[in-house]
């Protein structure tokens, strides 16, 4: 069973969002486990410190190496098991659906959140952390980043969704946006009286034409929003 387990000065933002709708729903049935780790129960000196000022100066506090190393080393996992060690800041690798998939299927995976202006480097390195990033955009911490990249990785995990079909067209599997959605009414007429209607195919039954239909509204997107995931389509063929 996938198990998260994350490592943070706020445990009690924790399950947060991920105790919600279909992620929450497979929390309850032990479908994945979750598990937090206050990073407050590894501080040091009289005042329980984790973190300290940065050497050379500048703003903010960083994350000590020493209470990372003794948060990591509480942790109890079978050796044997499959286990990777994330550290969640905008300074790491852009986080990618293909990623996600990779991590829903491990056994364990580790997530380190920062706060203030980071952690000390020589824990990311020592204790292997793997830096990833949500986005190119600064958070105040990473537990958002956590839920966030969690709840993309527990949606994948078989049995999980209720209709696992939805998984295959889907944006950013084979490297293409998915196709314009629609639902009833079929004529919509918006506060303005201007009447909006929904395209033929798609109530045609045609089920053919409509599998050829969503595929070309498909490219047509994925070339007009992200040319970058389109190029990387036709290398990929
Ligand atoms: N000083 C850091 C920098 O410039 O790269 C930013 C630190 S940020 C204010 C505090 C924490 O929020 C980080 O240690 C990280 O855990 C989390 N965080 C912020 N933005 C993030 C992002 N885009 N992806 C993942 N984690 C993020």
């Amino acid at each position: 069973m996938f198990n998260a387990i994350i490592l943070t000065a706020y445990p009690e933002m924790f399950p947060g969002n991920l105790s919600y709708s279909l992620i929450g729903k497979a929390l309850k049935e032990q479908k994945f486990n979750l598990e937090t780790i206050d990073l407050r129960n590894f501080g040091v000196d009289q005042r329980n410190s984790i973190d300290d000022e940065p050497f050379g100066g500048g703003p903010g506090m960083i994350l000590r190496p020493d209470v990372v190393e003794k948060a990591v080393l509480s942790i109890k996992i079978d050796p044997q098991k499959n286990t990777e060690r994330i550290y969640l800041t905008p300074a790491g690798k852009l986080a990618n659906q293909a990623k996600l998939g990779n991590f829903s299927k491990l056994d364990n995976l580790i997530i380190l959140c920062g706060r203030f202006e980071g952690v000390d480097q020589r824990a990311i390195d020592v204790l292997n952390f793997e830096e990833i990033s949500i986005g190119d955009y600064v958070l105040a911490g990473g537990e958002i980043a956590a839920q966030v990249l969690l709840e993309g990785c527990i949606r994948l995990i078989p049995g999980v969704l209720g209709q696992p079909e939805s998984l295959l067209e889907e944006s950013f599997s084979n490297n293409l946006l998915e196709y314009p959605q629609y639902t009833r009414p079929k004529v919509w007429e918006d506060t303005k009286k201007v009447l909006h209607e929904v395209p033929e195919v798609l109530i045609s039954g045609n089920h053919e034409k409509i599998k050829e239909w969503r595929y070309k509204e498909s490219i047509k997107k994925t070339k007009v929003k992200r040319p970058d995931l389109y190029i990387k389509k036709e290398q990929d063929k």
